[in-house]
């Protein structure tokens, strides 16, 4: 009887050996997609938290690229976006552009920011958003700070249509994306959440631009401007 019992057994467990694997890569191997989402031109009283309130309610993260000049009166919202685990940096202090600039407007535009954000939120890097995306040699000297440019735009700002944007992004967004939106506009803060839902409903994860180059293993280097999560602008 007990050989039979054992002989029972050998079956049973060369027949469970035999079964076809599962085709799934082992826990762990599997990375969801994940892009970051930037807003430029905030902090704005009320789009900015009504962005803050929908992310935190979905569990996403992103990056706010503020106006320094914006800053007082606003910063309980600069308060929350670092207690809730966003990244902020800097859009210079008043909008302008650097690229042509003299070099102590670029100087300062870049430092007043740097102090107010030092004095709320503590000692950091604030990376920096160069107004428009324009930037001349100048500017990749003078920064100190990695420099983010963009891998996505679906020019919020000019078409302010929350179908259109979302209709953008969705059709063009693909994995380590940076996407420029702008906090300043109700139509674009929509957008955004409605992205969100969207995304997070095909795997995707929302990460600041830090988490974002960490997945991808890439170490930000001052004076460089990204345009994603792997590739200098240029490239
Ligand atoms: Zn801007």
């Amino acid at each position: 009887m007990k050989q039979w019992f054992a002989l029972l057994c050998a079956a049973a467990l060369l027949w469970v050996l035999c079964q076809p694997r599962a085709a799934y890569p082992a826990a762990g191997t599997i990375e969801a997609p994940c892009v970051a989402l930037t807003f430029d031109d905030g902090p704005r009283a009320d789009t900015t938290e009504r962005l803050l309130d929908g992310l935190a309610a979905r569990g996403a993260r992103a990056t706010f690229f503020v106006i320094g000049q914006q800053i007082p009166g606003n910063e309980e919202l600069l308060l929350r976006m670092a207690a809730e685990g966003h990244q902020v940096g800097s859009h210079t202090y008043s909008h302008v552009r650097l690229q042509g600039a003299a070099e102590s407007t670029v100087i300062e535009e870049i430092a007043k920011t740097e102090v107010l954000l030092t004095e709320l939120l503590g000692e950091g890097d604030y990376w920096l958003r160069p107004p428009y995306g324009l930037v001349d040699d100048q500017t990749y000297r003078l920064a100190e700070t990695p420099m983010i440019y963009w891998s996505l735009d679906p020019e919020d700002w000019k078409v302010l249509d929350t179908a259109k944007v979302v209709e953008r992004i969705l059709g063009e967004v693909e994995d380590g994306d940076i996407i420029l939106l702008h906090d300043f506009y109700p139509t674009s803060v929509e957008a955004a959440l409605q992205v969100v839902d969207a995304l997070q409903g095909k795997g995707y994860q929302f990460l600041t631009v830090a988490e974002l180059f960490d997945r991808f293993g890439t170490d930000p280097q001052p004076g460089v401007l990204y345009a994603d999560a792997t590739h200098p602008r240029g490239w």
